[in-house]
C-alpha cells in the first residue's frame, strides 16, 4: 500500500470539514442553499490554506447529482471524479504554466460547449496572477458574458496581482492564515485519527513553523511521522526537523533583556549544538522581539499577528518590566544586522556578538515617564524651576496626588493649577492644555487664574469657574473658589543683561540641565514662580 501523505488524505471533503475559514464556507453555502451562485468567483490568501480544496467542494456542491446542494454527497459520480481529479466537466487549470492568451483563447472554446454529463462546467484557474495581460483581456471577455452553464473559480495568492476590472466580475473570497492554536488542534486532530501520539508542544511549533498553512503544518508532520510513529520527543522532533525551539528563544530574549551575557552565551552554544540553524534562530529572534513591542504597545483584546491569547499574555509578561522604547531598540539593532548576518561566513560568531551588543542596549525611557521624573524633580521643595522647561504637559503625568481624598490643604497656586490643568484635561484636553499654560496666585483659601492672552478668554466665564470649583473639591476634599481672567497680550520686552544672567543661572540648575540633556534643548525664556 502506498504511503498517502496527510495533506490529501485529510483534504476536507465538504465545507463543514473546512478548518479555519467559516467566514467563507458558510457564505458559499449559504448561497448555494438559496440558489445565488455568481459566474466567476475569486479565492485569495496565503498558500496551503484551503482555496483549492474549497474550490473543488464548490464544483461539487454545483454537480452532485442530490444538489445543487451545500452537502454533497460524495459518493454519485460527479462527486467522486471531482475527488479524484477527473471529472470531465470540472477543469482545473495551473495557470502558471498556462499563462499565454492562446491557452485562455483555447479554454473560451471548451467553456462554450454544455457540459458533458453535469450541470455546469466549473473552471478552476489556480494562482491566476501568473497569466499574461492579454491572458487577462481573453478572460476578461469571458467573465464579461459568461455562457450559462460556465462557472469559473479564479485563485490566487496575489490578488494585487489580478487586474481589477477581472477582480470586479467576481465574488470575491478572502482566505485567512489560521491562527495557531486552530492549526494546532487541527493537527491533534489529524494525530489522533491517524493514531499516534506527538507532544503537543511539538505539535505548537509545527503549527508556528507552519505560519498558518495547513498544508505546510501537515507536511511537516509527514516529515516527522517518515523517522517513527511512536514515542517521539519534544526535542528529537526539534532536531529531526532543524527547527529552533520556541523556548530557546523565550529564554534568549529573557537572557538580553536581563543583560546576562553569560546566560546568552550559552543559550546560542546550546541552540548551536542542537543543530539548530543560525540564520532561523536570529529570525525568530526578531520576530519575537516584534511581537514583545506589539504586545507591549497593543491595546487589550488586539489581533496580533495571529497569536493566541496565551501567547499574548506570554509576552505581555515578559515585556512589563521594559519600555516599549527598548524593545523597539533592541528590534532595530536586529533588523540593521541582519543583512551582515546574512553574509555572514561564520553565523554563530556574528550572532553571538550581535547578543552582547544587545545586551548593553541601555533602558530606554519612555517620553512620558521622563517627563514624570522631570516633573517630581520640580516637585522638590527649595527648587526654584522655571515653568517654562519643568512644566509637564497635562494629562502625561500619574500623580497620586490628584487622587480624590478627605479634605486637605490646597497645594500652593502652581502646584494647585497644574495638578487642575491635568484633572481638567482628562475631559476637556483644550480647556487643560490652555490652564497649563496659565498662571496662578492664591486669593483667600481659593484661586485667581489668568488665562494665556488670546482665544484661552473664552473659558474665562462662571461656567468654567464652577468646574474648576468643583475639581477643587475632587482633588483636595473642598470646593474653593476659582477665578479665571482673561490674559493681556504683551510684546516681550528686548533681552537685558539680567535676563541674559538669569538664562545662564537657570541652565545650571540640576532639574534645568537634565531637561536640556535629554531634550537637546536650550533655555529660551524663564517666567519666574509667582509666590504669594
Ligand atoms: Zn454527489
Amino acid at each position: 500500500m502506498s504511503y498517502l501523505v496527510l495533506a490529501r488524505k485529510h483534504r476536507p471533503a465538504t465545507f463543514s470539514q473546512v478548518v479555519g475559514q467559516e467566514h467563507v464556507t458558510a457564505t458559499l453555502a449559504g448561497a448555494i442553499a438559496s440558489g445565488r451562485v455568481a459566474h466567476a468567483f475569486c479565492f485569495t490568501g496565503p498558500r496551503g490554506v484551503g482555496k483549492t480544496s474549497v474550490a473543488r467542494i464548490l464544483a461539487k456542491a454545483l454537480n452532485c447529482q442530490q444538489g445543487p446542494t451545500d452537502q454533497p454527497c460524495g459518493v454519485c459520480v460527479h462527486c467522486r471524479e471531482i475527488d479524484e481529479g477527473r471529472a470531465v466537466d470540472v477543469q482545473e487549470i495551473d495557470a502558471a504554466s498556462n499563462s499565454r492568451v492562446e491557452d485562455v483563447r483555447e479554454l473560451r472554446e471548451v467553456i462554450r460547449f454544455r457540459p458533458q454529463s453535469a450541470r455546469h462546467r466549473v473552471t478552476i484557474l489556480d494562482e491566476v496572477h501568473m497569466l499574461s495581460k492579454a491572458a487577462f483581456n481573453a478572460l476578461l471577455k469571458t467573465l464579461e458574458e459568461p455562457p450559462e452553464h460556465a462557472v469559473f473559480i479564479l485563485a490566487t495568492t496575489d490578488a494585487h496581482k489580478v487586474p481589477l476590472t477581472i477582480l470586479s466580475r467576481c465574488q470575491r473570497y478572502d482566505f485567512r492564515r489560521l491562527a495557531p492554536r486552530v492549526l494546532t488542534e487541527h493537527l491533534a486532530g489529524v494525530c489522533q485519527a491517524e493514531g499516534f501520539d506527538l507532544p503537543p508542544e511539538s505539535l505548537a511549533l509545527l503549527a508556528r513553523e507552519a505560519d498558518g498553512s495547513v498544508r505546510d503544518s501537515l507536511s511537516l508532520l509527514d516529515q516527522v511521522l517518515s523517522v517513527g510513529r511512536q514515542g517521539l520527543r519534544h526535542q528529537d522532533v526539534v532536531q529531526l526537523l532543524g527547527l529552533i525551539d520556541h523556548e530557546m528563544v523565550w529564554r534568549t530574549a529573557e537572557a538580553v533583556l536581563a543583560a546576562d551575557a553569560g546566560q546568552v552565551l550559552e543559550l546560542v552554544s546550546r541552540v548551536y549544538a542542537a543543530g539548530g540553524e543560525m540564520q532561523a534562530f536570529y529570525g525568530a529572534l526578531m520576530e519575537h522581539f516584534r511581537n514583545l513591542a506589539a504586545a507591549k504597545s497593543a491595546p487589550p483584546g488586539a489581533d496580533l499577528f495571529g497569536l493566541t491569547a496565551e501567547e499574548i499574555a506570554e509576552l505581555s509578561r515578559q515585556a512589563q518590566a521594559h519600555s516599549p522604547e527598548t524593545l523597539h531598540e533592541i528590534f532595530d539593532h536586529l533588523a540593521a544586522g541582519e543583512e551582515m548576518f546574512r553574509r555572514a561566513s561564520q553565523p554563530r560568531l556574528v550572532m553571538e556578538m550581535t547578543l552582547l551588543k544587545l545586551t548593553q542596549v541601555r533602558p530606554v525611557l519612555a517620553l512620558d515617564e521622563i517627563i514624570t521624573r522631570l516633573a517630581a524633580g520640580a516637585e522638590a521643595p527649595g527648587q526654584a524651576v522655571p515653568r517654562a522647561v519643568a512644566d509637564p504637559q497635562p494629562a502625561a503625568v500619574q500623580s497620586p496626588s490628584v487622587q480624590p481624598a478627605a479634605a486637605k490643604a490646597m497645594p500652593s497656586p502652581e502646584t494647585a493649577l497644574r495638578q487642575l490643568a491635568e484633572f481638567v484635561g482628562r475631559g476637556e484636553p483644550v480647556f487643560g492644555s490652555y490652564l497649563a499654560r496659565a498662571v496662578a496666585a492664591g486669593r483667600g483659601d481659593g484661586l485667581a487664574i489668568t488665562m494665556p492672552p488670546g482665544p484661552a478668554a473664552r473659558y474665562c466665564n462662571a461656567e468654567h469657574e464652577a468646574k474648576l470649583s468643583a475639581a477643587a473639591a475632587d482633588l483636595w476634599g473642598a470646593p474653593r473658589a476659582v477665578s479665571l481672567t482673561p490674559g493681556r497680550e504683551e510684546p516681550p520686552p528686548p533681552p537685558t543683561r539680567q535676563t541674559l544672567e538669569q538664562v545662564s543661572g537657570v541652565a545650571e540648575h540640576p532639574a534645568v540641565r537634565v531637561a536640556m540633556e535629554v531634550f537637546e534643548a536650550e533655555v529660551v525664556a524663564i517666567n519666574p514662580i509667582e509666590q504669594k
